[in-house]
């Protein structure tokens, strides 16, 4: 896990950081219901971020949120799927991505990977499907892109819904456009390891209104804090209550998380310019290094990648990847029990059982990843890549 460093944060975060403070709000507070705007400070930073976002990635609607996770879950409850939906996702992924599904409501079902990326493979998804699949997740797993012409394809011929998981991936973009439009919600984590950082956070966005509202509405307790100009619903005069339309988590991102988010993203072209050297120095060691038995996996023809962390596909048995969801205990005790933590019972022809998804298992095994992380120096970079290649 890459440390913090001085190139990670500097004075625009600073001054963001006093604003919010000087403002004395560090709550966000926006929208109709709940109470004033930011009348004294002008528009807040959870607004401006998203804003920014959604003009960064050319999507419409950006909504920000408390996690990565949390933002998995209101992509997830915005495709408004029937409750017990089985949505679809990699094998090899964090735990919080099927987490994200169980939490929405659904049943997460894993589907098996390349065993040199662990990206999905699109025969795999198609082999885990049935009548009661809604919804599949595409992780861009170290910023390489999922194939997401052929997900979106195979998903509406099916009549399935898509989720990019965009966390890994800022900037990755095939045949020139940027991983997040392809599908019909996506997600971001501004987690301390990502390409842009608030400590925690996340953005879900979308070019669909319906798909952003039932994901504000789930991130926010069920008040329409509903923004780009979106009608908000008016509450009948003498209404009781405070609003809340429906069931919802608070996961609304705070003013401090927000601010050095937005700092953060005006800066991310020059981080991912020295991601971009770090991984050309990688490439260069490796070259340098041509006797050692290591394969890089090869991203989708067009596709310009922005490493999160840089893969190296070493001999069998000798990999660190520990991203495997379904070895986990709690998914172990579900495949047991036939039920899912909130009870929803798991169809019969759902397995967490080890070997269901071998070539994530294999792929796993033979699997080490060096940080590019722009905050590192190119001798720690390099160290880790000596690392990476010893033992082998
Ligand atoms: C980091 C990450 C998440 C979770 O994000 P948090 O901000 O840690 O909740 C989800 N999916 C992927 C692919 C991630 O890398």
């Amino acid at each position: 896990m890459a440390e913090p460093t001085p190139l990670s944060f500097g004075k625009l975060e600073q001054s963001a950081v006093a604003e919010v403070l000087d403002s004395g709000r560090l709550w966000r507070g926006n929208g109709v219901g709940w109470g004033s705007r930011h009348d004294s400070v002008g528009v807040a930073f959870g607004d401006r971020l998203e804003d920014a976002f959604a003009q960064w990635l050319g999507l419409p609607y950006a909504h920000a949120v408390n996690s990565g996770t949390s933002a998995n879950e209101a992509a997830i409850a915005g495709l408004g799927l029937e409750p017990g939906a089985e949505v679809i996702c990699p094998a090899a992924c964090p735990a919080f991505v099927p987490f994200a599904i169980l939490a929405a409501g659904c049943v997460p079902v894993f589907a098996d990977v390349h065993p040199e990326t662990l990206l999905l493979v699109p025969a795999a998804v198609e082999r885990v499907a049935s009548e009661r699949t809604g919804a599949v997740v595409a992780v861009h797993l170290w910023g390489l892109p999922a194939p997401m012409v052929e997900i979106t394809a195979l998903a509406r011929s099916s009549g399935w819904k898509v989720v990019e998981d965009c966390a890994q991936a800022f900037g990755t973009l095939i045949e020139g456009r940027p991983v997040g439009t392809f599908g019909d919600a996506c997600c971001f984590s501004l987690q301390q390891s990502k390409h842009i950082t608030s400590g925690e956070g996340g953005v879900v966005a979308t070019a669909d209104p319906d798909t952003y509202t039932r994901a504000v509405l789930y991130s926010s307790a069920g008040v329409p804090n509903f923004r780009f100009g979106l009608p908000v619903p008016r509450r009948p005069p003498g209404a009781l209550g405070r609003g809340h339309t429906g069931f919802g988590h608070n996961h609304r991102i705070g003013e401090m998380q927000a601010a050095v988010a937005l700092a953060q993203l005006s800066r991310l072209d020059t981080f991912n310019r020295r991601r971009a050297d770090l991984v050309a120095l990688i490439e260069q060691e490796l070259a340098r290094r041509n006797d050692v038995p290591v394969r890089v996996p090869r991203a989708l023809p067009g596709a310009t990648v922005s490493y999160w962390r840089y893969p190296l596909v070493v001999p069998f048995g000798r990999g660190t990847f520990q991203e495997i969801p379904y070895l986990e205990p709690v998914f172990q005790r579900m495949d047991t029990e036939r039920r899912t933590p909130f009870g929803l019972p798991l169809p019969e022809h759902v397995t967490y059982a080890p070997g269901s998804c071998p070539q994530a298992e294999r792929g796993a095994s033979r699997v080490r990843a060096i940080s590019v992380h722009h905050g590192l120096t190119d001798g720690e970079v390099l160290a880790s890549v000596d690392a990476a290649l010893t033992d082998l």
